[in-house]
């Protein structure tokens, strides 16, 4: 795959980039591993002054930063806007609570016969991002914040058609004050990633992406006895029941679906509805799908521009077609339009069966998939009768039933009259398919730590009396 940026809006390529040869890549981990070397000694105060500065010019740099993940991948520029706001606000959160994450935790010193026993949080090293070109720059903030704050350096393989939007992350941290190498690109394609996680300086990954790419690297961190973080894909469940309010969930359900021209893991993309609120559902939903307005993303009446490639959407309209041509309904959307740029039309698809694509396969474009189910148990069953499991929502005003819901949804978060989404303050990551590990909150920065046991004795003849040894 070329690493370059083609404007999605237009098929147009802008720009290319060479790959780096294999003496860049060493001397890159290299800068990485003397970089470490620094950070781990610096104070965390020092560390939150940079990255308060991280923020501070991510909001400068906001618009500029924007237009160009717009010309990169397609997203709305109104949302790229937001989505550079969020992750200043992701650098301020770590910058200001990293003092109390990575404080020593004071464990019960005589329960382990010690004077004195905590448990130290400390930096592991170089820790290498492969990421995605769907949130191109909050997927690597969320990643970079808490571990750099930890006092870990990144090396960041972005997607290759996000080049730009991966050497301006490397330039905000070195302009930042970071020391040089702290936060590094390496402009590379998936093949190098071999190489660079079996590189003994290297000592962790986390990948964002496909299941494929998360099989890959736990292979080749299984190989080296590696640490890995993996957030892959999904297919998320938004379940409507009849106490729902039925408009509400619908308005909700366009915005969860169509959300990053509906490419977004955590995208609900099956629509599992009671019976008895099926027919409303289904009509207000497909009214509010075929009215938002496709088109040019740099427009700021636009809901949804094209999808981020060509393949991506050839990918999308074959899910259609099979669930089309095996007995589906589409209720709205489903035709591929003609002219420049890679859109494709918000589209509700019901009357599907276990046997089509759809059914079985996340679908990262905007269409929805639309179940009819006659029972709580029955909405349980399709909603975790996926592979996947990311996120989950559940429409309910019936109290017993949000507390069954949160417990029986077998995804890595459960949102309740409301659609998945994702804060500093709370952990993210999935279960099955969708991955291991955990980003955001503290859980996220202690993910690359080494969660140290400390125990202090007297020193004398009777102290540690009784402990075994293992
Ligand atoms: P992708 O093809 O897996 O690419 C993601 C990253 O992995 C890119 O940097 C890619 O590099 C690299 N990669 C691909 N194959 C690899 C391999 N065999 N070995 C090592 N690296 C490899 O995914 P995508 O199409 O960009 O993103 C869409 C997927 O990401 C969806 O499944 C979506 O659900 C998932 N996703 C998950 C989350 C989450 O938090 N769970 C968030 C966002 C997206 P190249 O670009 O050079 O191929």
């Amino acid at each position: 795959m070329s690493i370059a940026t083609t404007n999605p809006a237009t098929g147009q390529v802008l720009k290319t980039f060479e790959a780096m040869s294999t003496e860049q890549i060493d001397a890159a981990i290299e800068r990485a591993d003397l970089a470490y070397q620094q950070l781990r000694e610096t104070t965390v105060d020092q560390r939150a002054r940079w990255m308060n500065t991280v923020a501070d010019l991510l909001e400068e740099d906001r618009d500029e930063i924007a237009r160009i993940m717009t010309q990169e991948m397609g997203k709305t520029y109104v949302a790229a806007q937001a989505e550079v706001t969020k992750c200043a606000s992701a650098c301020r959160f770590y910058a200001d609570r990293a003092p109390s994450f990575l404080a020593d935790q004071p464990a019960d010193a005589s329960a382990v016969k010690a004077t004195r026993a905590f448990i130290r949080y400390q930096p592991i090293g170089v820790v290498l991002a492969v990421m995605p070109w769907n949130f191109p720059l909050w997927q690597v903030l969320r990643f970079a914040a808490p571990a750099l704050m930890a006092g870990n350096t990144g090396l960041l393989k972005h997607a290759s058609n996000v080049p730009q939007t991966a050497l301006l992350l490397e330039d905000v941290f070195r302009r930042a004050g970071f020391p040089e190498g702290a936060f590094t690109t390496v402009l590379v394609g998936s093949e190098a990633v071999d190489r660079i996680l079996s590189d003994p300086r290297v000592r962790a990954a986390t990948l964002t992406g496909s299941e494929p790419a998360g099989r890959s690297i736990a292979q080749i961190a299984g190989r080296e006895l590696k640490k890995t973080v993996l957030e892959l894909g999904g297919s998320d469940p938004f379940v409507v029941m009849p106490s729902a309010d039925v408009d509400r969930a619908a308005e909700v359900a366009t915005t969860a679906r169509c959300q990053n021209n509906g490419q977004s893991c955590i995208a609900a993309k099956r629509f599992i509805v009671h019976t008895d609120a099926f027919d409303a559902f289904a009509e207000q939903f497909a009214a509010n799908m075929a009215a938002l307005r496709v088109g040019d993303p740099m427009d700021p009446g636009t809901d949804v521009g094209p999808l981020a490639s060509q393949r991506g959407r050839d990918e999308v309209h074959a899910q259609v077609r099979d669930a089309v041509d095996n007995g589906a309904t589409v209720l709205c959307g489903g035709e591929l339009p003609g002219g420049d740029g890679w859109y494709y039309p918000p589209t509700v698809v019901t009357d599907l069966t276990p046997e089509m694509r759809m059914w079985r396969e996340e679908v990262f474009g905007p269409v929805a998939g639309l179940y009819r189910v006659s029972s709580y148990e029955e909405a349980i069953e399709v909603a975790n009768g996926t592979s996947f499991g990311l996120g989950s929502n559940a429409w309910t005003r019936d109290e017993a039933e949000q507390e069954r819901f949160a417990v029986d949804l077998d995804a890595g978060n459960v949102f309740i009259n409301g659609m998945t989404t994702s804060f500093p303050e709370l952990p993210f990551g999935g279960v099955k398919n969708s991955g291991y590990g955990r980003e955001l909150s503290e859980l996220g920065m202690r993910e690359f730590c080494n969660t140290k046991t400390v125990w202090v004795g007297e020193g004398v003849a009777s102290a540690g009396a009784g402990a075994h040894a293992e």
